[in-house]
């Protein structure tokens, strides 16, 4: 505090306060986040919070400065997940605000506890619309886009502000807060000694909050009733960082556990009980499903239909939020509290012995897994030219393999779709993907955070079309000196580079790219590695350098344009006209 606090000389020299120590709503804020641990920023600079940052950075904060603020927004995103602190960004008022909102309402839907901070235009003007520097009325734009939102008018109320957005974030169900700072706010200045006292140290922050034993006995019996149960991770299991007693708990249980995208390797991919790679059996056929941290959304077709087949199934849910249950299908034993200490709960009331599931299901499940696996490995191991999807991701596969603590960033169509089922992972939190929405543009924003946070090295796997969102983001790769190698797979296009315009005009079709694009100088042009790649074993070649350099990297991999398919998995999503020519 002592160093935040400025001295202010009186001009009275009888005054009994010859000299005061006074401080402002720079330090004000700057002394709240660092009090609460929170040492990293992610942001873009501008007016009214330029010399905010600046400031922040003196005292010790990590400023890290984006050239988007949608991808500062999904870096502050990406660090909450994996830390379980908010991540905060910081962004200028009403464009940049709006440009961060996006990343604010992604984080919520995920689940991801962040805070958006935002500066804006003075009340008086706004709340009369007389036309201020970039006017807006930001806190009621966002409220509905987040999980809270609240705006600090007084120096004196920076501390319990800053408490508030710390505490919405992270309690209950985390997601994003909006924390709305009017320009003048910055400035104020108030006595020391009680700034030093308003501010809050938030004190446990996300409080535990416990199962009821009926509720645990009840999924229990369930579980036990079951003749092919099925046990579904969701990132909300990673998030929980319960990592111990969810393999406890699985490995104790024997049944077949799915991960969905961002829980894989909560448990190795290649763990004897991993049922991902006999998905529709699993989903199909099991007549007891626990959900733990995952939600039966569109991800899991809502629970219904024929992916889960006809056969009656019994639903356990664990989740922190109560509104989660029956939210698509009825939920026989909900199981509402945080998961740490519902699979705490669980394996207590499993006792010392309990039974395997029948060795029919067991078997029925790994025969299938092993067909699938078989089927899949002469694909992974083509090292034809120009590569396909399969042959590229299967160079991947094995350096993931090799270096189990690097962090995969993964967005694209097919590149997300297919990389997904063939790259294994075998630590927690170690997939970074584009989540609920299935939204592309979190590549560079993800990976700058992951690298931040963990300073593990990271590899983002991205379709040419999804880079393209936040590609810009290289720079910031190479002023942060990041270990981030970035694989570009180039297939000319969205989805395909080989769409033709049917006019024969001279516009392109409207999702193909320049042909042969060469993404790799992009990274050249900020002093990072650019690597162009034809073939498999080249990628794999160039990969591995990469992560054992350590320095920023861009690998363009050429993929055959012809090899993608509309809209990857999810084509049945896609509207399309009845009246379409063939
Ligand atoms: P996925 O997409 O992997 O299926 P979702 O985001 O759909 O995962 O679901 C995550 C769920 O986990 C959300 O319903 C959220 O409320 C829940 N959740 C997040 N953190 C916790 C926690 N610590 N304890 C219990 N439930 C949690
Ligand atoms: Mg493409």
């Amino acid at each position: 505090m002592a160093d935040a606090a400025v001295k202010e000389k009186s001009v009275d020299a009888n005054s009994a306060e010859a000299e005061r120590e006074l401080t402002d709503g720079f330090h004000l804020i700057i002394d709240a986040l660092k009090l609460n641990g929170i040492t990293t920023i992610y942001d873009v600079p501008g007016i009214p919070v330029s010399d905010f940052l600046r400031m922040a950075q003196a005292e010790g904060v990590r400023v890290i400065s984006f050239r988007h603020e949608q991808n500062a927004g999904n870096a502050a995103a990406i660090a909450g997940f994996l830390t379980k602190k908010p991540g905060v960004c910081v962004t200028v008022s009403a464009p940049g605000f709006l440009n961060g909102l996006t990343a604010l309402a992604n984080a919520t839907t995920n689940c991801f506890p962040m805070i958006l901070i935002s500066g804006s235009s003075e009340r008086e003007i706004v709340d009369l619309q007389q036309g201020d520097y970039e006017e807006m009325d930001q806190l009621a734009i966002a409220k509905p886009l987040c999980k809270a939102a609240f705006r600090v008018l007084h120096a004196a109320d920076i501390g319990i502000g800053v408490a508030r957005a710390i505490r919405a974030a992270v309690s209950g169900r985390p997601g994003g807060v909006y924390l709305d700072l009017p320009a003048k706010l910055f400035g104020q200045v108030m006595d020391a000694e009680k700034g030093k006292k308003s501010l809050v140290k938030v004190i446990d922050a996300a409080p535990a909050q416990l199962p009821s034993q009926e509720s645990i006995r009840r999924a229990i019996d369930v579980l036990k009733s079951a003749k092919r149960p099925l046990i579904i991770l969701g990132k909300g299991a990673a998030y929980a960082q319960a990592d111990d007693a969810i393999r406890n708990f699985v490995e104790k249980s024997g049944a077949p556990f799915l991960p969905m995208s961002m829980a894989k390797g909560l448990l190795p991919d290649t763990h004897p009980q991993c049922a991902g790679a006999a998905r529709s059996t699993v989903l199909r056929d099991s007549d007891v499903v626990m959900l733990i941290g995952a939600r039966l959304n569109w991800l899991l077709s809502h629970g219904k239909g024929k992916t889960w087949g006809e056969a009656p199934k019994k639903f356990i849910q664990i989740d922190i939020e109560p509104k989660e249950m029956d939210s698509n299908v009825e939920i026989a034993a909900p199981v509402v509290g945080d998961i740490g200490s519902c699979v705490s709960a669980l394996l207590k009331e499993m006792g010392g012995n309990w039974p395997a599931p029948p060795a029919e299901w067991i078997k029925a499940v790994s025969s299938k897994r092993e067909e699938n696996i078989a089927k899949m490995a002469p694909r992974l191991m083509n090292n034809s030219v120009p590569m396909d999807f399969h042959g590229a991701l299967g160079a991947l596969r094995a350096v993931i393999k090799e270096r189990p603590d690097a962090i995969l960033v993964n967005e694209g169509a097919n590149t997300l779709d297919l990389a997904r089922g063939v790259i294994d992972m075998y630590q927690p939190r170690k997939r970074l993907d584009v989540g609920t929405w299935g939204v592309m543009g979190i590549g560079m924003g993800y990976a700058v955070g992951a690298a931040v946070e963990t300073g593990k090295p990271v590899l983002a796997v991205e379709g040419d079309s999804a880079f393209g969102f936040s590609g810009m983001e290289v720079e910031t790769i190479c002023r942060y000196n990041l270990p981030v190698c970035v694989v570009v797979f180039n297939n000319n296009g969205i989805y395909r580079g080989t769409d033709v315009n049917p006019t024969g005009g001279s516009d392109v079709a409207p999702m193909v790219f320049v042909k042969d694009a060469r993404y790799d100088k992009l990274m050249e042009a900020f002093g990072g590695f650019g690597v162009h790649v034809t073939t498999p074993d080249e990628l794999k070649r160039a990969v591995n350098a990469a992560m054992d350099s350590g320095k920023p990297t861009l690998i363009n991999a050429a993929i055959d344009p012809k090899a993608g398919s509309e809209s990857g998995r999810i084509g049945n999503l896609n509207p399309q006209s009845a009246l379409k020519k063939k």
